[in-house]
């Protein structure tokens, strides 16, 4: 049994955290590979070591004197180092930055050293090789990751460390040797990227929650933990704002159907959340989620027998595509059609793709109205179970909701809903009592 372990930067944040994570590490001879991100934020308010090292490199790039930034960078690190009570050479790795500083080396050289000290302290905590992402992580001079060729490379260098290693997250490097990152968050990636090159059985994801939660904990009190979930039910929820993983940390596991564990590293007990490719468990309570969004807004585009116009629908999306805007979906009727988007996307180009729409499509009316909040309730469940809609909307009629729209998709793992902004918490609210508290 193989397991890669990454730690998110509030388990690292600190000598203390960071002294969880090892213990952690230790206590499982299974966790070989391990994948630190850069000290997070230690209390609310503070400041990630990424942040700081992209303003400190935005004053060496500037030309002005960034040594202070330096020194209270150094300070985190110098805390952790001590605290543990390892050995890494400090000062040696703080003048190559600060000289590579000096030379410009980058922004991304520059964020990426949060995460290359910490897997350097982390090795000597653990007593194992450091093995540095830039000599594994590949992407081509346009920046775009290289899955097969990293994949290889990863697996030529990892597999033959037997007793296991550490590997920062984060980055990797272009065709130059040049340092590149992935976007913000972007350790989770590297970790499922070490996962799947060593043949992992399991992914785990260390991080501040124990999990996924069934709604968001600033609307629902305490609300109860997701045991499973599917990677589509996961995109589901996380375009609706449910986020705990990066977006695309989940590709290259899912390849090789490798789960996904998050956990929590000060709650190393809680078994935490699954992500799984498929499982035969149902979910506690019909329903594995709900997310949602609020700030969208939709466009009504009336005409009279539009259903026996051909090429009406795609006349309307030209208007939306020739001003850059995606929409977000299209519900539709026998003589309406709506289109929902953002609505901060929308509103410095909304006159003109009004204009265009008449142009093309020669409506009858268009009406929009804004201010909407679109809700997912998301669940590999709802297929198997009559009646889960019926339940939704007579818990939101019962809360006084108004429905202004609804979307269900062939697959049956989602019902979109479209309820007022000021709406949203009670909607959110009226459908978790509806199915987890009162188990229906
Ligand atoms: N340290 C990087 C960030 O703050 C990457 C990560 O933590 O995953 O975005």
């Amino acid at each position: 049994m193989i397991k890669t372990v990454k730690f998110g930067g509030s388990s690292l944040a600190c000598a203390d955290q960071f002294k969880k994570a090892v213990e952690i590490v230790k206590s499982e001879k299974e966790r070989l590979y391990v994948v630190p991100s850069a000290p997070g934020k230690r209390f609310k308010g503070d400041a990630k070591v990424t942040d700081m090292l992209y303003r400190c490199y935005a004053l060496a790039e500037d030309g002005r004197d960034f040594s202070k930034a330096l020194d209270n960078i150094r300070a985190r690190y110098d805390e952790i180092v001590k605290g543990l009570g390892v050995k890494v050479d400090m000062d040696s790795e703080f003048q190559a930055i600060d000289s590579n500083f000096r030379s410009k080396n980058g922004g991304d050289y520059a964020a990426s050293r949060g995460e290359y000290l910490n897997a350097l302290i982390m090795a000597a905590a653990l007593g194992r090789p450091f093995v540095d992402a830039a000599d594994i992580v590949l992407f081509d001079e346009h920046g775009t990751f290289e899955s097969e060729r990293t994949n290889e490379t990863a697996r030529a260098k990892l597999k033959a460390l037997k007793e296991g290693a550490v590997i920062p997250g984060f980055y990797g490097s272009l065709p130059d040797g040049s340092i590149h990152t992935f976007s913000r968050g972007g350790s989770d990636i590297s970790g499922s990227i070490v996962a799947r090159a060593v043949h992992s059985d399991v992914y785990e994801n260390w991080t501040d929650v124990s999990g996924f939660l069934v709604a968001d904990p600033g609307i629902i009190d305490d609300p109860v933990r997701i045991d499973t979930i599917t990677y589509r039910e996961l995109r589901e929820l996380s375009y609706m704002g449910a986020g705990v993983l990066h977006e695309e940390a989940v590709f290259p596991v899912r390849r090789e159907g490798i789960p996904v564990n998050i956990r929590n590293t000060n709650d190393p007990s809680n078994p935490g959340t699954w992500i799984v490719e498929s499982t035969c468990q149902k979910s506690e309570y019909i329903i594995t989620g709900i997310a949602g969004k609020k700030g969208f807004c939709a466009v009504n585009v009336d005409k009279d027998l539009m259903n026996t116009e051909v090429g009406f629908g795609r006349k309307v999306l030209q208007a939306f595509e020739d001003n850059g805007i995606s929409f977000e979906h299209m519900p539709s009727g026998i003589d309406t059609m709506t289109v929902f988007v953002h609505q901060s996307e929308f509103m410095s180009h909304e006159q003109r793709v009004v204009a265009e729409i008449h142009r093309l499509a020669h409506p009858d009316s268009i009406e929009i109205e804004s201010d909407l909040a679109l809700i997912a309730v998301v669940g590999r469940g709802m297929r198997a179970t009559r009646g889960t809609a019926g339940r939704i909307f007579s818990a939101l009629a019962h809360a006084s909701v108004n429905v202004k729209m609804i979307d269900q998709g062939s697959s049956e793992l989602n019902i979109i809903i479209g309820v007022k902004n000021d709406d949203f918490e009670a909607a959110i609210r009226a459908i978790y009592d509806i199915f987890v508290m009162t188990r229906i």
